[in-house]
């Protein structure tokens, strides 16, 4: 997506380790134009599949997934990374996190995932595609179906992408991060 791509150009910034930083238009400020704009193409990106919910792990999965709930008009369901001890019926599964090096674990209640649910997981970034995953198990815990996974960033250099993908999962990006060496952004 042309837009989201200039303004990583314009706006990211490259950290050691393969870490993009878009605190200026999506991971603390939020730029709310773009974020609609970007859910209005994933969502076009997905027009050929029913879904009756968009999930995502909170937090940074939660603006770009309830613009796209908004345009679906279907709930938007953020599995959490600390357990309530008042959440019912509830769904668990491990993560690794890239970012933060440790793995966590990640919950939501049964009553918000069952098998008439046709899921579209939304996410900020795919890179290892960990928190991916732990979906996709809280999903088949759920006996839900997963339809597909739309992200902002793709970093096309780690292993989530073609995982996913060899899965035979519908995996969409709206921008696709090919290096990111010596601190320059190279795109797709
Ligand atoms: P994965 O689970 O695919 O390995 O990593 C994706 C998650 O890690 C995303 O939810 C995102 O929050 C975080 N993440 C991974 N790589 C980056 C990055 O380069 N920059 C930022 N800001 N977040 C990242």
């Amino acid at each position: 997506m042309k837009q989201l791509k200039e303004r990583i150009l314009r706006d990211g910034k490259c950290f050691d380790g393969g870490i993009l930083k878009v605190d200026n238009f999506i991971n603390h400020q939020m730029d709310p134009v773009l974020m609609r704009e970007m859910a209005k193409e994933l969502v076009r990106r997905f027009s050929n599949h029913t879904i009756t919910k968009v999930m995502t792990i909170e937090a940074s999965g939660i603006a770009p997934a309830i613009m796209v709930g908004d345009y679906l008009n279907v709930p938007v369901l953020f599995a959490k990374k600390k357990k309530p001890s008042t959440m019912e019926n509830m769904l668990t599964t491990e993560v690794f996190s890239f970012t933060k090096n440790k793995s966590y674990t990640v919950c939501v209640s049964g009553d918000y995932l069952g098998p008439n649910d046709k899921v579209l997981f939304i996410d900020d970034f795919l890179a290892n595609g960990n928190a991916a995953k732990g979906i996709i198990e809280l999903v088949k815990q759920a006996g839900a179906t997963l339809e597909g996974m739309g992200f902002l960033i793709e970093k096309g250099f780690q292993s989530g992408g073609a995982e996913l993908r060899g899965k035979g999962i519908h995996v969409e990006s709206l921008a696709i991060i090919k290096r990111l060496d010596n601190c320059t952004i190279t795109l797709e």
